[in-house]
């Protein structure tokens, strides 16, 4: 499948924000908004007005961006999303946050989704003990995740977990440090998802 491969600062520096795509660096001043406070390319420190239209489009890619997922499968979460009770963007931001990767992510195996995404896609991660290669998939309250026996030692990942504190767990996971397992307690309310993500912009994208 197609993937982003350009530099990933790049989509920072566009949304003009930082979005936590590559890990430790984001948290150091070599991170490319903190050294270029401007968007890339030619006209990248030209000031703009974005129209309504613009600052939708901005807030879906932003999503996105942080979720590592393209334009169709961003599509059609989103249609799952309006089916489902509730309200849409909320809906949304939550199915983004039960993918696999972005679970594995967020208890700190990984630290990066993109990373993340890697360490699913190579069979490191078990899903309820059993091994789950897709990085989409989506977790259930209760699912236990953790890692395969030979995976536990790779120093990437002990060295993940012990930067764990930039992060912190959320409080809809649970983490058991000792067999390195997660334990997806609830699905997450919108006040329990620290994105800077204005998901109404985006349902009103969507329903033009
Ligand atoms: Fe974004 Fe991280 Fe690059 Fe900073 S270092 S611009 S937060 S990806």
């Amino acid at each position: 499948m197609a993937r982003y491969r350009d530099a990933l600062c790049r989509l920072c520096r566009r949304e003009g924000e930082k979005l936590f795509l590559k890990g430790d660096r984001c948290y150091t001043d070599k991170c490319g908004v903190e050294r270029r406070k401007y968007a890339p390319g030619q006209h990248g420190q030209k000031r703009k007005k974005l129209s309504d239209y613009a600052m939708q489009l901005r807030e879906k890619q932003k999503a996105k961006e942080i979720y590592g997922v393209l334009e169709n499968q961003f599509k059609r979460t989103f249609s799952h999303a309006e089916s489902m009770k509730g309200v849409a963007g909320s809906n949304l931001l939550q199915l983004l946050e039960l993918r696999l990767d972005s679970v594995v992510y967020r208890l700190g195996f990984a630290s990066n989704r993109r990373q993340a995404r890697q360490f699913v896609l190579h069979g490191h991660v078990t899903v309820n003990e059993r091994r789950v290669t897709i990085p989409s998939y989506r977790l259930r309250t209760g699912d236990i995740i953790g890692l395969k026996e030979a995976s536990r030692k790779l120093n990437i990942i002990e060295e993940n977990i012990a930067k764990m504190e930039h992060r912190g767990l959320p409080s809809w996971l649970e983490m058991d440090i000792n067999s390195l397992k997660g334990k997806l307690l609830q699905a997450p309310e919108r006040d329990e998802i620290d994105l800077p993500v204005q998901e109404q912009l985006i349902v009103e994208l969507y329903s033009k």
